[in-house]
């Protein structure tokens, strides 16, 4: 039997006219380039982003073609997650920190019809505009002024009119995409639908996922241009919070300053970014007067459980989600049940610090080489594989990648883990980082979490190499903190509480820095080939200071 409800179509053209009927008065505040605030509201993002519509449609835009942005978290932007997808267009966020090569790539693939750039970033675009097909591009114009011969922002905006009308959408038409940052291969673009862009926002407010409500005051970190940063300018908007965007300004001390002038509430970012905040608060405590209980989301590669209980003590609360670009991104968030709670601070920790159990609608299993379902009880490894209402089922034009999804039509995440019988997962490594030492495996990351608990330790990458004897051993790659030392024996004795003797690292070198991937992730392979003529010695060891020479 057919049901009686109404078949109402899951659009964010409905967020946007929400913004306005219930919500016209909340604020959205940017840090400009020149380091001032620029402060508007709903209402007026509303009648802009509309405008921005009506001025792509009569610009030719057609039903499904790409827009594109280059640009930092600010105002305009969040004009462009709905102006542009509001006229059934699909709004392409192009990754600023690629290189010029990798954008021409994306943006050539996506087949952008038009670019809108921040002015503070011409001179990024004109590294690749030449590689790029036809186009035209539009600015935006933070300085006022924009060069000659180019196309300024607000003046196409004068182009639209106000009684824009929707054009008619189905809920499963594109209106964002993203390309994965690539780390193997090429980038692969995904795009995303007004469905699963909904839903996605709808489930990642609830409480115990990112849990938005109108009292927030939301800070996204996490670049506009990394998966959809989140999801949080359209779960934000949807809930009524006031909206901070830090402009090009992500330093730890320009973040701190905007979390305590707006009462930030709520945060998300990469564990880079939010290393650094907990460095500077320890560095001057008494500095910042933040928000009691502020909550941040960190997820995008493993967040430290040394990290989340150091910024327990400034009562900042780390929410740990994990995610994926194909997956829009929310897959599972670390909220730990009630019964747990009461179950004293190890099993607490055990949960707070894993990276949680499924969003409603994401199903997960995890599967070994052979395919084979892998019991959920916090023992067996194997593949992590999803699906759900905004995981995506194929890339872009990409139909050699096809391998990613199972027979049965799972995405598999390249991701190792186990799952318990609670349904909290851990992901123990990327398939391709995991150390296969002697036919056994060793978690990079949690040797990486345990080494960035040591004090003396500002940042630390475990990676794998070649080994004569065990077929890969791990070589730990330290930053120390500042006027720190650390000997390999002191490592060893740190590590050895948690790890057999076999799991600990051959060696130890210290680097400067961990070389970062374009959304702020440990650039493993870098260090791979950085050390890839490392030599053992003869035992098959070498010692921390030779290696460090
Ligand atoms: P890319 O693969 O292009 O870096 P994504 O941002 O989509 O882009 O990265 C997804 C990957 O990031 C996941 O497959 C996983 O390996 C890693 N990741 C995300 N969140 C976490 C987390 N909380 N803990 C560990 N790894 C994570």
């Amino acid at each position: 039997m057919v049901s009686t409800i109404m078949n109402y179509p899951l659009t964010l053209n409905h967020l946007l006219e929400r913004m306005n009927t219930v919500f016209p008065k909340r604020e959205i505040v940017t840090r400009r380039p020149d380091r001032s605030l620029h402060r508007t509201t709903y209402a007026e993002t509303y009648h802009r982003a509309r405008l921005l519509a009506s001025a792509l449609q009569k610009a030719g835009i057609q039903h499904g073609e790409r827009v594109a942005t280059l640009s930092w978290n600010h105002w305009a932007h969040l004009e462009c997650y709905y102006g542009i997808p509001a006229v059934g267009a699909v709004m392409h966020t192009l990754n600023l920190r690629l290189g010029p090569t990798d954008i021409a790539y994306i943006a050539n693939h996506a087949d952008d019809k038009i670019i809108i750039v921040d002015d503070v970033l011409l001179p990024l675009y004109d590294q690749f505009k030449d590689d790029l097909g036809e186009h035209r591009v539009i600015v935006f114009p933070f300085a006022g002024e924009i060069p000659e011969g180019m196309e300024s922002y607000e003046d196409f905006l004068l182009t639209g009119s106000n009684d824009f009308e929707y054009p008619d959408l189905d809920e499963m038409d594109g209106c964002a995409m993203c390309y994965t940052s690539g780390t193997t291969g090429n980038p692969k673009g995904v795009i995303y639908a007004h469905r699963s862009m909904v839903l996605h926002s709808l489930v990642g407010a609830t409480p115990d996922m990112l849990g938005f409500s109108q009292h927030d005051v939301i800070l996204p970190v996490v670049p506009m241009f990394h998966a959809n940063a989140w999801g949080i300018p359209y779960g934000g908007t949807m809930v009524g919070a006031k909206i901070v965007f830090p402009g090009p300004f992500m330093d730890a001390e320009s973040l701190l300053d905007l979390f305590e002038s707006e009462q930030v509430t709520f945060s998300g970012g990469v564990p880079t970014v939010w290393m650094a905040i907990i460095q500077a608060l320890e560095k001057e405590p008494e500095r910042w007067d933040l928000v009691k209980g502020m909550r941040t989301v960190v997820g995008g590669s493993a967040a430290p459980p040394s990290m989340i209980k150091r910024f327990e003590k400034f009562d900042i609360d780390v929410l740990h989600a994990w995610g994926m670009t194909e997956m829009s991104p929310l897959g599972t968030v670390a909220a730990v049940k009630p019964h747990l709670q009461a179950g004293g601070r190890e099993i607490y920790e055990k949960y707070k610090f894993s990276q949680g159990y499924q969003a409603p609608f994401v199903d997960l299993r995890h599967v070994d080489d052979l395919g084979e379902q892998q019991p959920w009880d916090g023992e067996a490894m194997g593949e992590l594989e999803v699906r759900g209402p905004w995981v995506a089922s194929s890339y872009y034009n990409n139909p050699d990648a096809q391998d990613r999804w199972s027979d049965d039509g799972w995405f598999k995440t390249g991701d190792i883990v186990t799952i318990d019988d609670e349904g909290y997962v851990q992901i123990t490594d990327r398939s391709k980082d995991v150390i296969k030492s002697g036919g056994e495996w060793i978690s990079s990351v949690d040797l990486e979490n345990a080494i960035m608990g040591h004090p003396s330790v500002s940042e630390a990458a475990v990676i794998a190499l070649p080994h004569p004897k065990w077929d890969e051993r791990p070589l730990a790659c330290v930053v120390l903190m500042e006027g720190a030392s650390l000997t390999k024996e002191e490592l060893d004795e740190h590590l050895s509480a948690e790890f057999a003797k076999w799991q600990l690292p051959d060696s130890l070198v210290f680097i400067d820095e961990v070389p970062k991937t374009s959304t702020g992730k440990f650039q493993k392979l870098t260090l791979r080939r950085q050390f890839e003529d490392f030599q053992w010695d003869d035992a098959g060891t070498a010692s921390g200071a030779a290696a460090a020479e």
